[in-house]
C-alpha cells in the first residue's frame, strides 16, 4: 500500500484530534532521547534514534497531507534553507 493511502485510511479510521496527540507523543518521544543523549551521556543505538526520527518524519507526513499542505511546506522548508545557508555564510568568520 502506498504511503499516502496508508495516511488517508489512518486519517479516515482515527480522525483528526488522534493525530494531534500521537504526533505530540512521537516528537516527544524523540525530544527525550535527544535530551538523554545531551544530557544525560546515555549511549543511544542508531535503531533507537532511527526509529524516533522515522516516527515523527511519518506523523508530519500525515499532519501535512490531513491539511493538504504539501506545496506549502516544501516551500518553507526551502524558506527555512534559504535561511540556514545565510546563517553559514554569516558565521564564516567565526
Ligand atoms: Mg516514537
Amino acid at each position: 500500500m502506498e504511503r499516502k493511502e496508508i495516511y488517508k485510511q489512518a486519517f479516515e479510521r482515527w480522525g483528526t484530534e488522534p493525530q494531534y496527540l500521537q504526533a505530540i507523543e512521537e516528537m516527544a518521544e524523540l525530544t527525550q532521547l535527544l535530551v538523554r543523549m545531551q544530557r544525560e551521556n546515555r549511549k543511544v543505538t542508531y535503531l533507537e534514534l532511527s526509529k524516533e526520527i522515522a516516527d515523527v518524519n511519518i506523523l508530519m507526513e500525515q499532519l501535512t497531507q490531513m491539511h493538504d499542505i504539501e506545496k506549502l511546506v516544501a516551500e518553507q522548508e526551502e524558506n527555512q534553507l534559504k535561511k540556514l545557508v545565510g546563517y553559514l555564510e554569516q558565521s564564516k568568520g567565526d
